[in-house]
C-alpha cells in the first residue's frame, strides 16, 4: 500500500466528477480522479447520450416514412438494430475517450479503482488490479452518481426479462412488447425509442398523469401524442407484482379498485434512481446522510470539514447538467473561492419526438404555492418553422407574475424544445419581464418565435393566433386557432 497527499480528490468520473477536477485543476490544483468503471459515467455511457442516440435513429426512421409527404421519394427498407447498437457504442466511446484527453490536457491523474473512506479524510482506494493506495490531506469532492431503483415488487427481481434502463440500452433485438412500469423521464423516452421500432409499448404509471413534475396542459398533449402513435398508457395505475409467461412476463395491475393482467416480452423498470453511495464507508467519515443520500448545503459542503459533494449522490435533482454545475461549485469552494448553488434555472428535458422542456414555475406549482400568475399559450401549429419539422402538435406556455409580468416559468412542448428552453432559462434567472421577452427580435421563420409570441398572447396580442380579446377565450385549444 501506498500513500499519497493531493490537493484535491474526486471520487467518481461522471459529468459531476470530471467537470470538478477539470474547475480544480483549472484553479491550480493538484488533482486525483477516482473511477471505478469508464470515465463519463451514467451520462456517457448508460445514460443521456446512448439514449439520445437511440432516439435519433427512431427520429431518423420516423422522419424517413414521412419523407414521401415532402415531395421525396423513398422506400425505407426497415432498420438494422445492430448498427443502431454499434452507432450508440461508437458515440459514447468517441465522448469518454474525449474526457480521457480532458484529463490528461489538464495533468489530472485518474486512478482506476474504488474508494471508500477509513476516517475522514482519508480514502483507501482499491485499484482495478487488487492493489490499494491511501490518499489524505487534501479536499474531496463525492460525485458516485445514482442507480436504478428496484422497487420490492414482487416476481420482479427472480425474472430475467425485467430490465432497467442500462439493460434497455443493450437489448439484442427489438422486443414485440415492451410494459414500462414508471411513466417519468425514463419510461415515456424508452417507450417513444421502442414504438418507433415497431414494439407494442404499455406505460403503467402509478400517479394521474405521466411527468408529474412537469407542465400538466403539456404533458396532457405528450400523452395524447404517444397515444396516437400507439403507446398504452394507463395512469393511476400500480404494478403489485410480476409473473413469468410464456411471452416473457405477466404484470397484474391494480387500477382504480380493478386488477388488470398485461403479458409483455420485456418489463421496464422506471421508477427512478437512487443514490450510489453504499461502497463510500460514509458512516466511517461521520458524513450525514438519509438513507445514503448525502446531505449539503449550498457551497456543496457536507457536515465534515473539507468534504464536499454533487449530482446524483444528493438523491434530489438527478440531472447531468445539475452534477455539472454543482460540481464547479465544489471545485471553486475547494480552491478557496465562495461560490453557491442555485437551481433556478434548471431546465427539465425529456427527449422524445416531439420534445419536452420546460424551467422554473409550473402552472400547478404557481397554484400550490398561492403565486398570482398570468399565462401566455402559443400553438406550434401556427408556427412556420414547427409544420416544416412537422412538430405542429406542440405548444409554447409562458407564467408570468400577475403584477410584474415577470418571466416565471417557460415550457415546451415542441421540436427542439429542448434547444430553445436555454431562451426560458436565461429569462427566468435574470428576472426579464414579459417586455423583455417581446421586444428581443426572434428570427423568422425559427421555432424560438413560439416565445416571443407566447409572451404576446399573455398580453392577448399574438399575432399568428386568435386571442382572448378578439375571441372571448385563451388562444389554447389549437386545432381552432390556426387563422
Ligand atoms: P422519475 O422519478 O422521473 O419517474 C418515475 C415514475 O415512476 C414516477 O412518475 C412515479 O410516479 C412512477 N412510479 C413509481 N413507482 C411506481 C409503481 N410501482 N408503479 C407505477 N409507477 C410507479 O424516474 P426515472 O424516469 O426512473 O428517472 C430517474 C432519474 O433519471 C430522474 O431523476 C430523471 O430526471 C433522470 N433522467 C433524466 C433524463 C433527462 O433529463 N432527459 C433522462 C433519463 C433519466
Amino acid at each position: 500500500m501506498s500513500n499519497e497527499s493531493q490537493d484535491i480528490i474526486v471520487v467518481g468520473g461522471g459529468p459531476g466528477g470530471y467537470v470538478a477536477a477539470i474547475r480544480a485543476a483549472q484553479l491550480g490544483g493538484k488533482v486525483t480522479l477516482v473511477e471505478k468503471s469508464k470515465l463519463g459515467g451514467t451520462c456517457l455511457n448508460v445514460g443521456c447520450i446512448p439514449t439520445k442516440v437511440l432516439l435519433h435513429s427512431a427520429d431518423l426512421l420516423e422522419e424517413a416514412n414521412h419523407a414521401n409527404d415532402f415531395g421525396i421519394n423513398m422506400n425505407v427498407n426497415g432498420f438494422d438494430w445492430r448498427k443502431v447498437l454499434k452507432k450508440k457504442e461508437s458515440i459514447s466511446s468517441q465522448l469518454v475517450n474525449g474526457i480521457s484527453g480532458l484529463m490528461k490536457a489538464n495533468k489530472i491523474k485518474v486512478i482506476n479503482g474504488t474508494a471508500e473512506f477509513t476516517s475522514s479524510n482519508t480514502l483507501s482506494i482499491t485499484k482495478a488490479d487488487g492493489t490499494k493506495v491511501t490518499i489524505s490531506g487534501g479536499k474531496i469532492i463525492l460525485a458516485t452518481g445514482s442507480v436504478p431503483a428496484i422497487p420490492p415488487i414482487p416476481g420482479i427481481k427472480e425474472n430475467e426479462n425485467c430490465i432497467d434502463s442500462t439493460g434497455a440500452l443493450s437489448l439484442t433485438e427489438v422486443p414485440k412488447s415492451l410494459l414500462v412500469i414508471g411513466g417519468g423521464v425514463i419510461g415515456v423516452e424508452f417507450a417513444s425509442i421502442y414504438s418507433r421500432f415497431g414494439t407494442k409499448v404499455t406505460i403503467i404509471e402509478a400517479l394521474p398523469k405521466l411527468l408529474p413534475l412537469m407542465e400538466g396542459e403539456l404533458t396532457a398533449l405528450l400523452r395524447s401524442d404517444l397515444e396516437s402513435k400507439g403507446v398504452e398508457i394507463h395512469t393511476e395505475a400500480k404494478v403489485h407484482s410480476v409473473e413469468s409467461s410464456p411471452a416473457g412476463a405477466k404484470v397484474n395491475v391494480e387500477s382504480k379498485g380493478e386488477i388488470k393482467c398485461f403479458e409483455a416480452e420485456k418489463v421496464l423498470v422506471a421508477v427512478g434512481r437512487r443514490a450510489n453511495t453504499a461502497s463510500l464507508n460514509l458512516d466511517k467519515a461521520g458524513i450525514e446522510n438519509d438513507r445514503g443520500r448525502i446531505k449539503t448545503n449550498p457551497k456543496m459542503e457536507t457536515n465534515v470539514k473539507g468534504v464536499y459533494a454533487i449530482g446524483d449522490c444528493l438523491g434530489e435533482v438527478m440531472l447531468a447538467h445539475v452534477a455539472s454545475v454543482q460540481g464547479e461549485i465544489a471545485a471553486e469552494n475547494a480552491m478557496g473561492m465562495d461560490s453557491s448553488y442555485n437551481g433556478k434555472t434548471v431546465p427539465s428535458c425529456v427527449y422524445t419526438n416531439p420534445e419536452f422542456a420546460g424551467v422554473g414555475l409550473t402552472e400547478e406549482k404557481a397554484k400550490e404555492e398561492g403565486i398570482e400568475y398570468i399565462t401566455g399559450h402559443f400553438p406550434l401549429m401556427a408556427n412556420g418553422k414547427a409544420l416544416i419539422m412537422n412538430g405542429g402538435t406542440g405548444m409554447v406556455k409562458v407564467i408570468l407574475g400577475k403584477e410584474f409580468k415577470e418571466v416565471l416559468g417557460v415550457h415546451i412542448l415542441g421540436p427542439r424544445a429542448t434547444d430553445i428552453i436555454a431562451e426560458g432559462a436565461l429569462a427566468v434567472g435574470m428576472e426579464a419581464t414579459i417586455e423583455d421577452l417581446i421586444e428581443t427580435i426572434h428570427a423568422h421563420p425559427t421555432l424560438t418565435e413560439g416565445v416571443r409570441e407566447a409572451a404576446l398572447a399573455a398580453e392577448n396580442r399574438a399575432i399568428h393566433a386568435i386571442n382572448k380579446k378578439v375571441e372571448g377565450r385563451e388562444p389554447r385549444l389549437i386545432k381552432e386557432l390556426v387563422l
